[in-house]
């Protein structure tokens, strides 16, 4: 689990620090995960061939999600679990839920004032 510096910013509000924590997933990890996921849906087009009528949609279905599903966790090189801070425009704690797509700077709103709070990665420290 890596922890990425933010910086989170309101309209006319000082900005203030936020943290985000992602996941990295190495060459074996994310084939791990391909396959994994892609084994899954190959598992449930195997189970519905045998059912009648629904198997002529369920199974090629399945495998066109299959295919998806596992290029997709195959190129996907990094998770973000959690974005916590505490809010630039009212000060309340604040845990934000990202999703697979979530990149940075990522706009959400603040669950307990409705303020958008803009998020950046912050710049490395130069050495
Ligand atoms: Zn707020």
């Amino acid at each position: 689990m890596q922890e990425v510096p933010l910086t989170a910013s309101c309209y006319n509000k000082p900005a203030r620090p936020f943290t985000a924590r992602r996941l990295e997933f190495d060459r074996a990890a994310r084939w791990r995960r391909g396959l994994g996921s892609a084994g899954k849906m190959l598992a449930g087009a195997l189970v519905t061939a045998f059912v009648p009528v629904v198997h002529f949609v369920a199974v090629p279905s399945f495998l066109v999600v299959a295919v998806v599903l596992g290029v997709s966790r195959l190129k996907q090189e990094s998770l973000l679990v959690s974005i916590e801070g505490s809010c630039p425009a009212c000060d309340k704690p604040v845990s934000l839920s990202p999703n697979a797509k979530t990149r940075f700077p990522w706009t959400a709103p603040c669950p307990d004032c409705g303020e958008f709070i803009k998020l950046v990665e912050q710049e490395a420290e130069p050495a």
